[in-house]
């Protein structure tokens, strides 16, 4: 693993002002526009980003406290929680964008050497060190800042950041199955392997682009032939 915890907080702060900054101002006409992703308006996208940082902040207090509070109490209490979010007032969005934020990173400072040693449990089940709190945090808001379709771009967010989403998300698919790919990046010295079916297929592109690919966001990489991609299975 290439990344660090600094990294980490580094890029949840950076992920965290292009969020802040994409949104800043924004009334009912902007809000209630479409995401980038499916069925999504941008309400539903602030709602579930504001709700992650609670739900971050719930695992913060686990670390601190030693008392377990998990992010959710139920995916259907998550799915819930984005549905009624989405009916809010952009106001109301906007204010619990910036309070949820402000929380957890309040939250994070206070914790000491030793509780960020703390296990705590993801809502996927995992048990992490309280460390990798940031690193979940940077792949929300980097992601989904891009996924406002307010302008930001993959190609906006810090190198080592994508760098590491590919690493992660390169893991999390070599158990599904799909076309075997091999990505090379032109613009740093990255190189992956899916492991797939058929013949590799050899792909290139500067490493947003791989990233955007990988996380199953439009892209713009061909094959070595000029051809398209191979289309990846979902992932998550
Ligand atoms: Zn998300």
């Amino acid at each position: 693993m290439r990344r660090t915890f600094d990294d980490a907080l580094r890029w949840s702060e950076a992920g965290t002002k292009l969020l802040l900054d994409a949104t800043a101002g924004w009334g009912e006409e902007q809000y209630t526009a479409p995401s980038a992703l499916p069925d999504w308006s941008r309400k539903h996208l602030v709602a579930h980003v504001a709700a992650d940082a609670d739900a971050l902040s719930n695992l913060v207090h686990w670390a601190a406290t030693g008392e377990e509070t998990p992010m959710y109490s139920s995916p259907q209490q998550r799915n819930a929680d984005i549905a009624a979010g989405a009916t809010e007032p952009a106001a109301e969005l906007a204010g619990w964008l910036r309070e949820s934020t402000e929380r957890l990173a309040f939250g994070m400072a206070g914790l000491n050497t030793e509780q960020w040693r703390a296990e705590v449990v993801t809502a996927q089940g995992r048990t992490v060190p309280a460390t990798e709190i940031p690193w979940l945090r940077s792949r929300e808001v980097c992601v989904h800042a891009v996924d406002l379709a307010a302008g930001v771009a993959f190609a906006d967010l810090p190198l080592g950041f994508l760098a590491a989403l590919a690493d992660d998300v390169v893991t999390m698919r070599s158990s599904a199955l799909g076309p075997a790919v091999v990505l090379t990046t032109t613009d740093t010295d990255d190189r992956w392997a899916l492991p797939g079916e058929g013949a590799i297929a050899p792909v290139v592109g500067p490493l947003a682009e791989v990233t955007a690919y990988l996380v199953g966001r439009p892209h713009t990489l061909t094959k070595t032939d000029g051809s398209p991609a191979p289309a990846l299975p979902a992932w998550l």
